[in-house]
């Protein structure tokens, strides 16, 4: 997404569109799948020596849950982006595409939950227990210790 300073009315513009969520360098994140372009509302302004440029952002996302590691839909919002250039270092226009980016990366959250009642998988026999319980035994007092109490001193 690039802002050609010079088109930039005096009272600022707005943007409204589509950047290409491709351009999302998630590398080998197995856990996220983009879903959507990145979807901008922006107004930007030349104020002084700077280029200001404000609004919001979101694109949807397929995230793994952390705990039964079902893929499930996400949109993830950036209400608050803000960001200034100062024009004379870069020149004519400005590619704020690589911001965009990386707000809406640091909005992802990096324990995602499909819901906060997730159940999560049995750690047993990894069944998904939000599809319903297993037939697993139930498990035994975890406290290293807990047997003691029972010992009958003689
Ligand atoms: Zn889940
Ligand atoms: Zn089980």
């Amino acid at each position: 997404m690039i802002i050609e300073v010079s088109k930039v009315s005096p009272e600022g513009s707005h943007y409204e569109g589509e950047e290409p969520a491709e351009a999302l360098d998630l590398g080998q994140e197995k856990h996220v799948r983009v879903a959507s372009p990145i979807r901008y509302k922006l107004f930007a302004e030349v104020v002084k020596s700077e280029l200001v440029v404000m609004g919001s952002l979101e694109a949807d996302f397929s995230l793994e849950c952390g705990r039964c590691v079902e893929f499930f839909s996400t949109t993830v919002c950036v209400p608050s982006f803000l960001r200034a250039y100062e024009i004379p270092e870069i020149g004519e226009s400005v590619d704020v595409g690589p911001d965009l980016r990386e707000d809406i990366l640091l909005e992802l959250d990096p324990y995602p939950l499909c819901s906060l009642e997730c159940k999560g998988l049995c750690p047993q026999c990894g069944k998904n227990l939000n599809q319903g319980p297993c037939s697993c035994p139930p498990k035994e007092d975890p406290r290293p210790w807990g047997g003691l109490d029972d010992l009958k001193l003689p």
